[in-house]
């Protein structure tokens, strides 16, 4: 279900740029996934292509972009960029790490005919 509502988000963006550019028909439109968003891929293709049926969007293609997580350790402040969480600070390897990014949605850019 979070992932239907999302891309109803997205459609409804994505419908909104293409009208003011006098688009017929969207290609590709490129996400950013930060991952621990919790947003899965495949479910939210899945989503985007049912409800996109019919629409400006139909068939167009979702292409991920999904950045690497950077953490803050709380001890020595050090920023630390991981593809993996929890990861431990490189420096000190210290567990204590908040999160600065890695929760991003974004819609990045798109194609359009
Ligand atoms: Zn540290």
């Amino acid at each position: 279900m979070h992932e239907v509502s999302l891309a109803e988000g997205i459609l409804k963006t994505v419908t909104e740029i293409a009208k003011t550019q006098n688009a017929q028909r969207i290609t590709t439109i490129y996400l950013k996934i930060g991952k621990l968003s919790g947003i899965a891929q495949d479910p939210l293709e899945f989503a985007f292509e049912a409800i996109s049926r019919d629409s400006i969007a139909q068939n167009a293609k979702l292409v991920f972009e999904v950045p690497q997580i950077v953490l803050q350790c709380t001890k020595c402040n050090v920023d630390v960029k991981t593809k993996n969480f929890p990861a431990p600070c490189p420096k000190c390897g210290s567990t204590c790490v908040q999160i600065k990014s890695g929760f991003e949605f974004e819609i990045l850019s798109m194609e359009i005919e």
